[in-house]
């Protein structure tokens, strides 16, 4: 099963997708993590993402689209993967169509989780992220049980720089202009998923298993 999760930052698209890896047996995609380690490790590719993520902006379409070429024609992407963040504009999701129809493949569903504006921006200012796994917190949404230690690693919590509300506001208004007419670009293809993304962390999962089954 070929997985899109789209939606807002703050949607809970990162939260879902690591419960829906132990579920259905196929390993997330976020490019967001990608260019993350890319910066830890210093690289070049890392560097120049920064400079875009820090402003809250995208990083230039053919960077994320070389990464995803990549990854989804390693071995554990057989069965299928959910892809986290990608694609986030037009231009990126015409690239995944040519790829994906190269391979004799193509995308089953996009779910696409929906969340007010006010609730995105508390959840953004609030997430802490594992600097080991990646995995998501919220400082009181979804605490850790030891407060900065990741549950499942024990990594060590960060904010990371670009969940302040400054860049919040910018990467909304980023997603509205650039991410959201990717919803009607998959309507009409009839791949569209709608899930209600407020309330319980585990009632958003029970929606989406019920749509995928
Ligand atoms: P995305 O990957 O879409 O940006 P995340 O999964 O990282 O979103 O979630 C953003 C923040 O909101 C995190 O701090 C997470 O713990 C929290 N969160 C996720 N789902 C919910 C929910 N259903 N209710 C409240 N907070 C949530
Ligand atoms: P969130 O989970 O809050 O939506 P991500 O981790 O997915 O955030 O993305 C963080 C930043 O990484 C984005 O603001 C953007 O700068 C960059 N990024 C991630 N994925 C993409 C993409 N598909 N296209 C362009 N930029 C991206
Ligand atoms: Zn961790």
């Amino acid at each position: 099963m070929n997985l899109i999760l789209l939606g807002p930052p703050g949607a809970g698209k990162g939260t879902q997708a690591k419960m829906m890896i132990d579920r259905y047996r196929i390993p997330q995609i976020s490019t967001g993590d990608i260019l993350r380690a890319s910066l830890k490790e210093r690289t070049p590719l890392g560097l120049k993402a920064k400079e875009y993520m820090d402003k809250g902006l995208l990083v230039p379409d053919e960077v994320v689209i070389d990464i995803i070429k990549t990854r989804i024609k390693e071995d554990d992407c057989r069965n299928g993967y959910i892809l986290d963040g990608f694609p986030r504009t037009v231009a990126q999701a015409q690239a995944l169509d040519k790829v994906l129809a190269a391979m004799n493949s193509g995308i089953d569903h996009v779910i696409s989780i929906e969340v007010d504006k006010g609730e995105l921006i508390k959840r953004l200012t609030g997430r802490r992220t594992c600097r080991q796994c990646g995995r998501g917190y919220h400082v009181i949404f979804d605490p850790p049980v030891n407060k900065d230690l990741c549950d499942k690693c024990q990594g060590e919590l960060y904010q990371r720089d670009d969940d302040n509300e400054d860049t919040v506001r910018n990467r909304l208004e980023v997603y509205d202009a650039q991410t959201f007419p990717l919803i009607q670009y998959y309507r009409e293809k009839n791949l569209v998923r709608s899930i209600d993304g407020q309330g319980g962390i585990q009632q958003i999962f029970d929606r989406i298993i019920q749509v995928l089954s």
